[in-house]
C-alpha cells in the first residue's frame, strides 16, 4: 500500500455501556477507496464520524494525512479541513443559493476572499454537472442535484480525503447514478475514499477494498471480488444473502 492517508488504530467508542466500536483498525492509502458494508446498526457511520472526530473516540489513535487527530494537542480544525464528509441528508441551507452554499464554508473556515470562493464553487460545480444551478435554491433541484451540490460543496475546501455515509439512501432510485457517477469521476482522480454504502455495484466496480463491519468490529476486509464474490465469513454471507 501507499502511504497510508486514513489510519485507525484500536478504535473503540462507547455511548454509555453500549460499547458501539470494539477495536478497530483499518488503513486507507493515498488514493485507495474502500466502501463500508454491514447492517445497519454495526458501527458503520460511527466509524465514519471517528474518523473526523465528530464522535470521540472512547480509545485507540485516528490519523488521516500523517497527524493524529486523537492527539489531545492536536489543532482538529485545521486536521479536519483535510477531511471532506457527505452524509445521507444533504445539509444545504434552504435561504442560500448553490453558490452562497458552497461558498460560506469557505470564507468562514478557509477565510478565502470572495473571488478565491466564488472561483472555487464555479470549478466543482462545473465537475458535479451543475454549473448551470449556479443560482438556484436548493429546494428547486431533485435530491440527486442536491447531493451533488453537497459534495461539490465538500469539494471546494480542497479536501484530502472524502467520506461518504450512504450519500444516495435518501435518493429516489432513479436520482442515485448521477451521485454514484460523480463519486466514480472522484475515484477516478484518484481521491481517498472512504464510503458506507449498500449499493454493491458501486462497491465491486469501484472500490479497491470493501470492509465488511459486525457488531462493531471489522469481520472482513479484502478486494471486493473476495469480500462480495467470495465472503469467507458467515455473517458476511448472511448479510449479503439478504440484500439480493
Ligand atoms: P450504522 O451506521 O452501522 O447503522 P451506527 O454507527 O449509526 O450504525 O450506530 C451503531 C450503534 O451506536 C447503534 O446501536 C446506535 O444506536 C448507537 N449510536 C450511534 N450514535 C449514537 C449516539 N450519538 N448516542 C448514543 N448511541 C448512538
Ligand atoms: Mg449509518
Amino acid at each position: 500500500m501507499s502511504r497510508p492517508e486514513i489510519r485507525v488504530s484500536g478504535l473503540h467508542k462507547s455511548f454509555g455501556s453500549n460499547e458501539v466500536l470494539r477495536g478497530i483498525d483499518l488503513e486507507i492509502g493515498q488514493g485507495e477507496v474502500v466502501c463500508v458494508i454491514g447492517p445497519s446498526g454495526s458501527g458503520k457511520s460511527t466509524l465514519l464520524r471517528c474518523v473526523n472526530l465528530l464522535e470521540e473516540p472512547t480509545r485507540g489513535q485516528v490519523f488521516v494525512g500523517g497527524t493524529e487527530l486523537t492527539d489531545p494537542d492536536v489543532d482538529i480544525d485545521a486536521a479536519r479541513r483535510r477531511i471532506g464528509m457527505v452524509f445521507q441528508q444533504f445539509n444545504l441551507f434552504p435561504h442560500l443559493t448553490v453558490t452562497e452554499n458552497l461558498t460560506l464554508p469557505q470564507r468562514r473556515v478557509l477565510r478565502r476572499s470572495k473571488a478565491e470562493a466564488a472561483k472555487a464553487a464555479a470549478e466543482n460545480l462545473r465537475r458535479v454537472g451543475l454549473a448551470e444551478k449556479a443560482d438556484a435554491y436548493p429546494s428547486s433541484l431533485s435530491g440527486g442535484q442536491q447531493q451533488r451540490v453537497a459534495i461539490a460543496r465538500a469539494l471546494a475546501m480542497g479536501p484530502a480525503v472524502m467520506l461518504f455515509d450512504e450519500p444516495t439512501s435518501a435518493l429516489d432510485p432513479e436520482l442515485v447514478g448521477d451521485v454514484l457517477a460523480v463519486m466514480r469521476m472522484l475515484a477516478d482522480e484518484g481521491m481517498t475514499m472512504m464510503v458506507v454504502t449498500h449499493e454493491m455495484t458501486f462497491a465491486r466496480e469501484v472500490a479497491d477494498r470493501v470492509v465488511f463491519m459486525d457488531g462493531g468490529v471489522i469481520v472482513e476486509d479484502g478486494a471486493p471480488e473476495q469480500v462480495i464474490g467470495a465472503p469467507r465469513h458467515e455473517r458476511t454471507r448472511h448479510f449479503l444473502s439478504r440484500l439480493l
